[in-house]
């Protein structure tokens, strides 16, 4: 085990850094490249031109851990030219496997957890000095990881905070709380002094990050926590909107609810994952709430807020899963009306009680409900999109779309991306536009 922190003082060198996975995910990677860049590292996008690789990587489904193995064959090749190379893997995949590693990919240099991120310079530095293979992945338990302010702001429209890591729910199918250790809040004082720095530096959107943001405060002694956190930002001046990913629906108070409508910077726009619309399958994943508390929470969100976008995730086949719950879950996706939703087959997973479980749902199955459930969503995401027709919507313009050069490209408060004809002298500003056409994912319109 390596205990402290060090630093490395090579001439500038490149790292290739590559990011799967969930939001929290992205904003480690933006943490490992600030800290990279303290060791004289700079960020290149060819593979080829890389002193250092790093896989920051996902354990949440097989398939991302599957696609890590077959990259690390790939990147075989590229040690075998270039000797030097030094290839690390990092994230929930690195914090599962440890060691093991290692064995599967001899060729590996540097495994690092997800609570040593902020060793990253000292390990690098005994992987490049001895040319030995480190792994460090210990888990703290006590405390927030010491992260500091960090600056990952430059150029940035809208900017990732981490507030709380890890999660202490134990969802039956989830590996999170093995990987990523249990919840743990972040000091109000250091958000808010992130919050500032960023918004010092242009950023105008914050998007709170954690598994379980409505449980913030709760280890530190302070329900309703978060409520109180999301007012303190709403007064931090420069900032336009706030966001914030993931909520839990069992964790879902009034006092939340209340902030879309008295907080005026509180985007109207909620993701709050059902996962199953059926109760037996809902007590079988342990989350903590019935389908009718869930239509419950919803109706009063939009009760309190008529403007909501709800999203949501919805995992098929998990085990014992029959069609009569599957088409609970199609009602309620028919009650509720979602204006998106991410669903996934369901996927064993080391550690987690489903992984025991019996009567596993055929792959088949899984993949004819999860097509079934996509067509369904479709028509609702299109019948969404329709309703904002002829509207005028407040976008948060964030840059040049990717599809086309003419166009920029933002977001509504309720999460929905707009693409309209306009310049890069856009970007970072609030517009109104005038929404033309709904599209499945987009809208499109015309600056008013
Ligand atoms: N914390 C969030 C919550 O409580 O819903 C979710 C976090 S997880 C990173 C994102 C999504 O991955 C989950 O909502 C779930 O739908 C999906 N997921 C997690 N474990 C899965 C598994 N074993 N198989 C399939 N999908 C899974
Ligand atoms: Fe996983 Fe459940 Fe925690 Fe979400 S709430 S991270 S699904 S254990």
């Amino acid at each position: 085990m390596l205990g402290e922190q060090g630093t490395c003082k090579n001439l500038a060198r490149r790292v290739f850094i590559k990011t799967y996975g969930c939001q929290m995910n992205v904003y480690d990677s933006e943490r490992v490249v600030q800290l990279l860049q303290g060791c004289n590292y700079q960020v290149t996008s060819e593979l080829t031109e890389a002193d250092l690789i790093i896989l920051n990587t996902c354990s949440i489904r097989e398939k991302p851990e599957h696609k890590l193995y077959s990259i690390l064959g790939r990147l075989k090749r590229l040690k075998d030219k270039n000797p030097t190379l030094i290839l690390g893997v990092g994230g929930c995949v690195a914090q599962q496997e440890g060691e093991r590693l290692f064995k599967k990919s001899p060729h590996l240099d540097l495994v690092f957890g997800t609570h040593t991120i902020n060793k990253l310079p000292h390990l690098l530095k005994v992987v490049e000095e001895k040319r030995a293979k480190v792994c460090e992945t210990t888990m703290c338990e006590s405390g927030y990881l010491d992260e500091g302010v960090f600056d990952a702001s430059s150029q940035k429209v809208s900017s990732y905070v981490s507030i709380i890591r890890g999660c202490s729910n134990f969802c039956s199918f989830c590996v999170v709380p093995y990987v990523r250790g249990r919840e743990r809040s972040r000091p109000k004082e250091e958000i808010l002094k992130e919050v500032e720095h960023l918004s010092q530096r242009g950023v105008k959107e914050v998007i709170l990050l954690g598994q379980n943001v409505n449980a913030y405060g709760n280890d530190l002694g302070s329900n309703g926590g978060f409520p109180r956190l999301l007012t303190s930002i709403n007064e931090i001046r420069g900032i336009e909107r706030i966001r914030f990913i993931t909520s839990h629906p069992k964790d879902l108070r009034d006092d939340l609810i209340r902030c879309f409508k008295e907080l005026d910077k509180v985007c109207e726009h909620i993701h709050l994952p059902v996962q199953s619309g059926s109760n037996r399958i809902l007590k079988l994943m342990n989350r903590g709430y019935t389908r009718e508390d869930y239509i419950e929470k919803a109706d009063t969100l939009r009760r309190v807020c008529p403007e909501i976008g709800i999203t949501s995730d919805v995992i098929v086949g998990f085990p014992q899963e029959t069609q009569r719950d599957f088409e609970d879950t199609l009602d309620l996706m028919k009650r509720v009306k979602f204006d998106d939703l991410f669903s996934f087959q369901y996927s064993d997973r080391p550690m987690t009680h489903a992984n025991h479980f019996k009567d596993k749902v055929p792959s088949d199955i899984k993949r004819e409900r999860l097509g079934i459930l996509q067509e369904f969503q479709n028509e609702y995401s299109l019948e969404k999109n329709k309703a904002v027709v002829d509207k005028i919507e407040e976008v948060l313009v964030e840059g040049v779309s990717t599809k086309d050069p003419h166009c920029m490209t933002g977001k509504t408060r309720s999460n929905k991306t707009v693409n309209f004809m306009g310049g890069d002298s856009l970007r970072g500003k609030l517009l109104s536009v005038k929404i033309k056409n709904a599209h499945l994912h987009s809208l499109s319109g015309e600056l008013v």
